[in-house]
């Protein structure tokens, strides 16, 4: 071969053609760097019949300047990223970048030099070095880094360095991992998860694309069930990727993991160090990471030995990406095991609607767990009609959940309040003129951190704090706090017993992994007796103690018309209700509700899924909504509030006509400003068997627009702001 195509990194790029030298060899896969101008980007040799690109006669083309070491991306992965930019109108460009998501990794030298504390002091103290030595207790990091997270400047800390209060070590980034072993503590199963475990193991051995929904209830013990079929897959020499929702729940699952194998696995997720980043990506690479657990993003990376893929907790909403690619992770795992030819088991105790058809269909091969471990009872269910037991004024609980706490609290059991709002309360306004606090860059209100004394905007980040007068109408101390968050209403629970040892638990207080920890062990050793939390605390954590569950406002997720709203909070209610009851103890949990005769609330307290998904799916059945149609939305946005109205009247006017395809709008999104950008939406809604992605790419590739609009396309849109 000497001439090939590069994909690049820059979708404006397109793809590029170049000459390979005399004595170089290159596949396609190939990770090589080539000249552009006067630069030098890195690429991937690409089959030239796959991209298009005009073509450069032979005499102009320039030579490649290296091939990177790195083994050449398999061809499995390079029709993923096809599919993936195919599937969500994304750019290859754009998903190629997910899979080199190390630059470090690709050359670069391997070893560091990290710093950590020495625990000597400086000869003279400042307020910036005084910070520094108290925020990198226990840290070990490049200096970069460092800064980073103790919030000052790299010049401080060169500057400890000076003093021998910081000390370099060199760390050689392509160390090996510690190795899982398949048979370290192989647990005694219940003969239902030994069931499910065989019929995994065999998919795992036979190879060959499988996927399966493994569908359990909260506490039935789907993870030691699917740790037997990575146990094969260990055995085999082949890799294992674990897809779980959020990193808070990888604290729990990684010291289960480490009791079962030995070892911990390789994580990935968007916190890790340039240097962990870099020693995972080569260990995947190379096929050394036996284990790999992450976040979405660990599904695009270039695994040499794939043998099984799982997907934790698989209808969570967090799986779907809303910025840069918006995909799915779920679905793509699936493509890519169809790819890769091996199994993929989305394990989950509340499947969305989409992966319950494909398994009644019998595109997914259905495993169940029916009961839950250790013979623990499911907790009883019952609804707090609002209407009838309401709160005091000003107060959050009803009575009969505040008597079922004091039962606990008395009992020395552990209750979990859920309410998923983070901060004290979501809308503050001015007592005296009724001014109300909103976000300067989005259309939403400022929300009142009390424990970090602030107002934040929960869309951009802004934050400010509290002022001491009313911005509109000068009046002091005039502000008003309206409805609770998590905050709020563990204030009421300190208010009505001042005794109880109480957590918050929200992406506020949990966020970093030793926050986690502490938080589990805190409870796990009975000095918790009430944690309030967001949908943080509604799925992975296991807390034998813990008896009672109050859902503060069951009707919060039902707001905002979104049409997956019914799906979600029956998810949301059910995983949460999934908290209790977890040990000897039989578990209650109570949800407070202004509308007890809804689908939702009353298929839940009648323990009735069943009746639930079958009204759920004839609901969408009707609508032409997914699994039995399908949505795409089109947000035009611009800073330029005029410029965006235009652009979306334009785009609405130029719309296709196409059978089995309507297109409504546009309108102004509900987010109608949101990071300083003013935006509208339309909404595709077509039928499974129109050609959804070939129609939008037809109608937006004829039109052109000012630099300054952006148009997002969002396939299977989750989120409906
Ligand atoms: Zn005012
Ligand atoms: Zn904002």
């Amino acid at each position: 071969m000497n001439r090939v195509r590069l994909l690049v990194f820059n979708a404006a790029l397109g793809a590029l053609d170049y000459r390979v030298p005399e004595g170089m060899t290159v596949e396609p896969g190939s990770a090589v760097v080539a000249p552009l101008g006067p630069r030098q980007i890195v690429g991937i040799v690409w089959e030239a019949e796959r991209l298009e690109t005009a073509e450069v006669p032979e005499s102009k083309l320039r030579p490649l300047i290296e091939v990177l070491s790195v083994p050449p991306l398999k061809a499995e992965l390079r029709r993923l990223v096809e599919w993936t930019a195919d599937y969500y109108c994304a750019s290859l460009a754009s998903v190629a970048r997910m899979v080199l998501a190390s630059g470090g990794a690709l050359r670069g030298p391997a070893s560091v030099t990290e710093y950590r504390l020495t625990g000597g002091m400086p000869e003279r103290m400042t307020p910036q070095r005084e910070r520094a030595i108290e925020a990198l207790d226990g840290e070990q990091a490049t200096i970069r880094e460092l800064a980073g997270i103790a919030g000052v400047s790299e010049g401080v800390l060169r500057g400890l360095v000076n003093q021998g209060v910081l000390e370099p070590v060199t760390v050689d980034t392509d160390r090996p991992y510690k190795r899982a072993e398949a048979d370290h503590a192989a647990p005694q199963l219940t003969r239902e998860q030994q069931a499910v475990a065989q019929r995994l193991g065999e998919a795992v051995e036979a190879g060959g694309f499988a996927p399966f929904l493994l569908d359990g209830v909260t506490g039935s013990g789907k993870t030691e069930a699917y740790f037997e079929a990575i146990a094969r897959a260990l055995r085999n020499g082949r890799q294992v990727l674990v897809l779980l929702p959020e990193i808070a729940l990888t604290e729990a699952f990684l010291r289960r993991f480490e009791e079962r194998f030995g070892a911990p696995p390789v994580t990935w997720h968007s916190s890790l160090k340039s240097t962990e980043r870099r020693r995972a990506w080569r260990a995947i690479a190379s096929g050394e990471a036996q284990v790999v657990v992450g976040a979405r993003s660990a599904l695009f990376l270039p695994y040499a030995r794939l043998g099984l893929i799982v997907v934790d907790e698989a209808h969570e909403v967090s799986f779907k990406q809303d910025d840069g690619v918006r995909y799915n992770a779920r679905d793509v795992a699936v493509m890519r095991a169809s790819f890769e030819r091996i199994p993929v088991v989305l394990a989950s105790a509340t499947p969305a609607l989409e992966s319950l058809q494909m398994a009644a269909s019998g595109t997914y091969e259905r495993l169940e767990l029916p009961s839950r471990f250790g013979g623990a009872e499911l907790p009883g269910i019952a609804a707090i009609d609002l209407t009838r037991d309401p709160p005091e004024r000003q107060r959050w609980l009803a009575p009969p959940l505040v008597a079922a706490i004091e039962d606990r609290l008395a009992k020395r059991e552990q209750s979990l309040l859920f309410l998923n709002r983070r901060g004290y309360a979501p809308l503050t306004l001015c007592r005296h003129c009724g001014f109300r606090f909103q976000c300067g860059n989005c259309s939403a209100w400022l929300v009142e951190h009390r424990l970090s004394r602030r107002l934040a905007c929960h869309h951009c980040g802004h934050e400010e704090p509290p002022p001491a007068a009313c911005p509109e109408c000068g009046e002091p101390e005039c502000l008003v706090a309206c409805g609770p968050g998590v905050e709020r209403i563990a204030d009421e629970v300190r208010e009505r017993f001042p005794e109880a040892r109480i957590a918050i638990a929200t992406s506020d207080t949990l966020n970093s992994p030793d926050k986690v920890a502490a938080f589990v062990s805190a409870v796990d050793a009975g000095a918790v007796d009430v944690i309030v939390g967001t949908q943080l605390v509604t799925k992975g954590f296991h807390f034998p103690e813990l008896t009672l569950v109050g859902v503060v406002d069951a009707d919060l997720g039902l707001e905002g018309g979104d049409l997956r709203a019914a799906e979600r909070s029956y998810q949301q209610i059910a995983q949460v209700a999934g908290r209790a009851g977890r040990g000897a103890k039989p578990g209650e949990v109570l949800i407070q509700t202004r509308h007890p005769k809804a689908p939702v609330i009353a298929a839940l307290a009648a323990g009735d899924r069943a009746a639930f998904y079958d009204a759920e799916t004839e609901a969408r059945r009707h609508a032409g909504a997914p699994p039995f149609g399908r949505w795409a939305a089109i947000i035009v946005s611009s800073e330029d509030e005029a410029e965006a109205k235009e652009a979306a009247r334009a785009l609405g006017g130029s719309r296709p006509a196409v059978a089995d395809i309507a297109i409504l709008g546009p309108a102004p999104a509900p987010l109608s400003l949101l990071r300083g950008r003013y935006r509208y939406r339309l909404l595709v809604n077509a039928r499974r068997s129109a050609g959804l992605q070939q129609v939008i790419a037809q109608w937006l590739g004829g039109l052109s627009f000012p630099r300054s609009v952006r148009i997002g396309i969002d396939i299977d849109p989750y989120s409906f702001v």
